[in-house]
């Protein structure tokens, strides 16, 4: 396009759900400028998906670029804290271990910390790698406290992310954006109006029509604008993650509040457990390949830790991705691009990841090919590593005799994850990629926890002098466990904070 094609002045958001208010209080909070008109478009009738309470850290990050008080977002979300993700049974049946938020123990002189565990593992008073991590410590014990700065101090190891309410996090969302000069339209888009390949208004069944000079799509699986007007195609990743249906239901609280999620593998896919301050989030994800929605119902409700809150809602799904994420002047956010499942808790930070990846390159009305292209370029990669990680979940189970499990076990896997789990397998080697959500002590957390030993470590650990690296081990495992046991309750902690809170 030549000349200057001018600056976007008219954004148009379509969908209210946990994308579309999250796009809208972002866009509020740096695309305002006073000429620049934000609408959002939602129908009531339609609703939202209503489920995504559990988060990972880097929601704190979204919440501070918003200036978000921690204590006013926790009251008004009936939010907790969140130090990671309990996985039970995925290994084998019985089996627990814990994914945690933050590092293990500290590299040494270049070597990863968890090098020089596998050299030393199996000698007596090294104990399990789960030892090594001050969020495993505290959540073992239901404590909380904040990370402090002090790097000599074990608790500036922790990491933390949230548990909330989903309606109330959208409420919450929706009340900072409205304030912040966004403008929301209810109704029903009945048609999207196109010229020369970009989207110019979306109209209404009532007739109204909303015009803009750029599109985000976060109207959810239907995938509205980008899906259905613009013919994206959709890439399936069900061979790898069959998974197609869950089933939600609230339940009551329960105490201990504990400061994670619980992951519980089932026959035919897996449970989740969210605990909030006023209610219990749960949901069975299921393959309807292997199993039936009412045998599914029946295993969810049975394994409630508490009365039932609610009406069980069903939710289906196809894991997968749309080709690209913008396309012309629509840019899909949350469900409306595809959909991972909630395993590992990040359908909400690829939204976020997504807005502040778009204001990175955002566009004039000229949307250059180039900006586009790294932005789907950048979130493909970013959807694929986050893929493998739960792929390998699935892959790396113990669960023999139980067909859904088998033939997750047997199944090929992608080439990248192949090839990281070869590396990791021989000595223990893993990198961390360009994009990659997930770091090293995560995959560390997982292929350990699942039952995958390294045959051997890196060399570099053998020029160590093991007896220092034995007492160096034996001080670690002892201050994280005593930093732990000094920690306050998780629920009176939050207590105390909330009670602080404005407006509580
Ligand atoms: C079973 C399950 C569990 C999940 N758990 C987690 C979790 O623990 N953590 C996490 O990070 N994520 C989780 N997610 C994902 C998370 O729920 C979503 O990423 C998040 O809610 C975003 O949804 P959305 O806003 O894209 O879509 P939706 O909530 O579906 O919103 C779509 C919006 O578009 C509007 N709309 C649609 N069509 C029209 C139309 N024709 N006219 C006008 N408006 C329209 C709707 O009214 C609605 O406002 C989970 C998802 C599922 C399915």
């Amino acid at each position: 396009m030549s000349g200057n094609p001018g600056p976007v002045r008219n954004l148009v958001i379509v969908g209210g759900g946990t994308a579309g208010w999250m796009m809208a209080a972002a866009a509020a909070r740096f695309l305002n400028d006073g000429q620049r008109r934000i609408t959002l478009v939602e129908s009531d009738a339609i609703g939202t998906v209503g489920v995504g309470e559990a988060t990972i850290p880097p929601i704190l990050n979204f919440n501070a670029m918003l200036g978000i008080d921690e204590a006013e977002f926790l009251a008004a979300t009936q939010g907790s804290f969140k130090l990671g993700i309990e996985f039970v049974g995925w290994g084998a049946p019985g089996e627990r271990y814990l994914h945690p938020f933050g590092t293990y123990g500290r590299d040494l002189h270049g070597v990863a910390f968890h090098q020089i565990w596998r050299k030393l593992q199996g000698r007596p008073d090294v104990g399990p790698y789960g030892d090594y991590a001050m969020a495993a410590a505290a959540a073992a014990g239901a404590r909380f406290a904040h990370p402090v700065a002090d790097a000599r101090d074990p608790l500036s190891q922790l990491a933390y992310a949230y548990h909330f309410d989903a309606g109330l996090y959208a409420r919450f969302l929706r009340r900072y954006a409205e304030a912040h000069g966004v403008t929301r339209i209810e109704g029903q888009i009945a048609t999207v109006l196109q010229a020369d390949g970009l989207v110019t208004a979306v109209q209404l069944q009532d007739g109204r029509q909303v015009a803009g000079d750029l599109f985000i799509d976060c109207s959810g699986f239907r995938s509205l604008l980008l899906g259905e007007a613009l013919a994206v195609p959709f890439t399936d990743w069900s061979h790898w993650l069959p998974c197609d249906r869950a089933w939600a239901v609230p339940c009551g609280r329960v105490d201990p509040l504990l400061p994670y999620t619980r992951a519980t593998a089932q026959v035919a896919g897996w449970q989740w457990r969210i605990p909030l301050r006023h209610r219990t989030g749960n949901g069975h994800v299921y393959s309807s390949a292997h199993m039936s929605d009412q045998a599914a119902l029946e295993l969810l409700q049975a394994g409630l830790d508490a009365q039932r809150a609610g009406e069980p809602r069903q939710l289906r799904f196809t894991a997968g991705r749309r080709a690209e994420l913008w396309r012309g002047n629509v840019v899909a956010l949350g469900l409306a691009g595809g959909f991972l499942e909630p395993l590992e808790s990040t359908s909400i930070h690829l939204i976020q990841h997504g807005i502040q990846l778009l204001f990175a390159l955002f566009p004039d009305r000229g949307f250059a090919t180039i900006e586009r292209a790294e932005y789907n370029r950048l979130m493909g990669a970013q959807i694929e590593a986050i893929r493998d990680f739960i792929i390998a979940h699935y892959h790396l189970n113990n669960r023999v005799g139980e067909p859904f499990w088998d033939d997750l076990r047997h199944m090929a896997i992608p080439d990248t994850l192949t090839a990281k789990l070869a590396l990791f397998r021989n000595k223990g080697q893993l990198f961390r990629y360009d994009d990659d959500l997930f770091g090293i002590p995560n995959w560390t957390a997982v292929l350990i926890g699942q039952g995958v030993m390294p045959q051997g470590w890196a060399a570099l650990a053998d020029g160590m002098d093991e007896e220092r690296l034995l007492a160096m081990l034996a001080q670690y495992r002892q201050a994280y466990a005593q930093r732990a046991a000094g920690l306050p309750d998780h629920a009176a902690y939050l207590q105390r904070m909330i009670g602080q809170a404005p407006g509580a």
